[in-house]
């Protein structure tokens, strides 16, 4: 197979370049139209055709196939399903917000890390992302959108940090400036909570925030609904946390899925208060969504209230967030999963 154009950085294009005997400067003018969402080397307006040839003899530029958007009829949500070139899918999903356009990207088709209330991970992982493929979604959602996207959460099927170097060489192309410009501060990666690697990437002294799906406040509690958390725990995870502030100085985010009867009560918002007290944090409140896959359900809108306003009493900052799209197969990994079985069902 040929190696995917958006694969490349612009040093390594251009080094390319100079491999080829053609003069350097093409590589930022090949770049310049890879982002601007071309999907056919022809395209490339002020490129000498003998150069297009050898491009389509070396590499490949396609962008994913549009399966199906579905729309919101609640919010401006879109959730896409995306087909890549080897035919796997994947989900993206478009939210539109007052200070611009954010898209949730997937990392992996699929995910190894057996959270128990997530769609995303019921088959298992088929194969980590290329930076490209991830990058593509990107390209893909400004095109449905006919508008630049401005924000960008990992936070779609996969773990990020279970494929660290193509989520790193991603985080480098969507911030570059010939690449797509978007700030790091602008950007969120959301971990389950691979330890070494928080370590890994507060080094890289990015302005990414860093989010943590937590879920749970005691290792006991979070061993019951995420398999991780037999491999780290919570100590651990808050220790690189903590590591993570000091180096970057940036507010870290917990995420908190609402889980009736889990992770709901008074009791366990006390103890999560407790824990993070103190800490450079912001605490996100989700309301599972539910899937079919398993008998997880909602918390009831007081018990989420409730649980939002001890967090308060303590000084933890604290966001409930809004469910975007709830008409359409909210939680990752479902528009894939319920697409398959519909297609072996025919
Ligand atoms: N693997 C990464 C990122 C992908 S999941 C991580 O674990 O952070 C993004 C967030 O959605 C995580 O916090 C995840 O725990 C949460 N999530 C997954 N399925 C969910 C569901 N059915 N309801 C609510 N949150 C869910």
């Amino acid at each position: 197979m040929k190696n995917n154009i958006l694969d490349y950085k612009l040093e390594e294009l251009q080094d390319w370049m100079k491999t080829n005997k053609e003069p350097a400067f093409r590589g930022k003018q090949v770049i310049g139209w890879l982002y601007k969402g071309i999907d056919s080397f022809d395209d490339m307006k002020n490129i000498p055709k003998a150069l297009t040839e050898k491009l389509k003899d070396k590499f490949s530029l396609s962008l994913p196939k549009i399966v199906k958007v579905y729309e919101s009829k609640i919010d401006n949500t879109k959730k896409l399903l995306l087909a890549l070139e080897d035919g796997n899918l994947i989900e993206s999903v478009l939210m539109k917000y007052k200070h611009g356009n954010s898209i949730c990207v997937s990392t992996q088709v699929g995910c190894r890390m057996g959270c128990k209330f997530c769609a995303s991970t019921v088959d298992g992982m088929k194969r980590n992302l290329t930076a490209g493929e991830i990058i593509s979604q990107i390209l893909v959602g400004e095109k449905i959108l006919n508008e630049r996207i401005s924000n960008v959460v990992l936070m779609g099927s996969g773990e990020p940090f279970d494929n660290y170097d193509n989520v790193n060489k991603f985080i480098d192309l969507v911030t570059a400036d010939y690449g797509l410009n978007i700030g790091q501060r602008h950007i969120t990666i959301s971990t389950c909570g691979i330890v070494p690697k928080i370590y890994e990437f507060a080094d890289k002294n990015t302005q990414v925030t860093l989010a943590i799906s937590l879920h749970a406040f005691s290792d006991e509690k979070r061993k019951q609904i995420m398999p991780i958390a037999n491999k780290y725990s919570i100590k651990e995870i808050l220790d690189a946390c903590n590591y993570y502030i000091e180096k970057t100085k940036r507010r870290v985010t917990f995420e908190y899925s609402l889980v009736k009867d889990v992770n709901d009560s008074k009791e366990d918002s006390k103890s999560l208060a407790k824990l993070l007290k103190g800490m450079l944090c912001h605490v996100n409140l989700i309301p599972v969504n539910e899937i079919k896959e398993n008998s997880f359900r909602k918390s009831s809108d007081k018990t989420i209230e409730d649980f939002k306003e001890i967090l308060k009493s303590y000084g933890i900052e604290v966001t409930v967030r809004r469910e975007m799209g709830s008409d359409i197969n909210a939680a990752c990994g479902q528009l894939r999963r319920s697409y398959l079985n519909s297609q072996q069902n025919q």
